[in-house]
């Protein structure tokens, strides 16, 4: 089963948390990993999390390592381009790494939407 990571910043967990509601059947398919906070949102929708760390805590970075070992698919992860975190160099970490080992990352739902397609679409080839 692949795997997909989902963060969201604060600002940004109501989006999150539509976009799961919206794409809960094609999610199923796949194991679900979040940082804290973000993931005990997702969980209340239903849906099976793994939860990391808070982000602020490490979350990110665990995250981050895990896409540097070749573990998910794509990272899906609100930014709250409005906001102060005080995490912004693991947020910049976690950024470079996707791109270092070549890992679809979205940063908002708009992107979020084409990347599920693309792994839908992947899976069906
Ligand atoms: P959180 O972390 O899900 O624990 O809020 C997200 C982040 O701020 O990177």
């Amino acid at each position: 089963m692949k795997t997909i990571a989902l963060i969201a910043h604060d600002g940004k967990k109501p989006e999150m948390i539509e976009f799961v509601k919206e794409h809960q059947d094609e999610l199923k398919a796949y194991r679900i990993v979040a940082t804290g906070t973000t993931g005990k949102r997702i969980a209340e929708t239903g849906l099976e999390v793994d939860c990391k760390l808070s982000g602020p805590k490490g979350g990110d970075a665990q995250i981050a390592a895990m896409a540097a070992e070749g573990l998910l698919s794509s990272i899906l992860f609100f930014r709250d381009p409005l906001g102060m975190h005080p995490h912004e160099p693991d947020i910049q970490m976690l950024m470079r790494i996707c791109d270092v080992h070549d890992v679809a990352l979205a940063t908002n739902p708009a992107t979020a939407r084409l990347i599920l397609l693309g792994l839908q679409q992947e899976a069906s080839i």
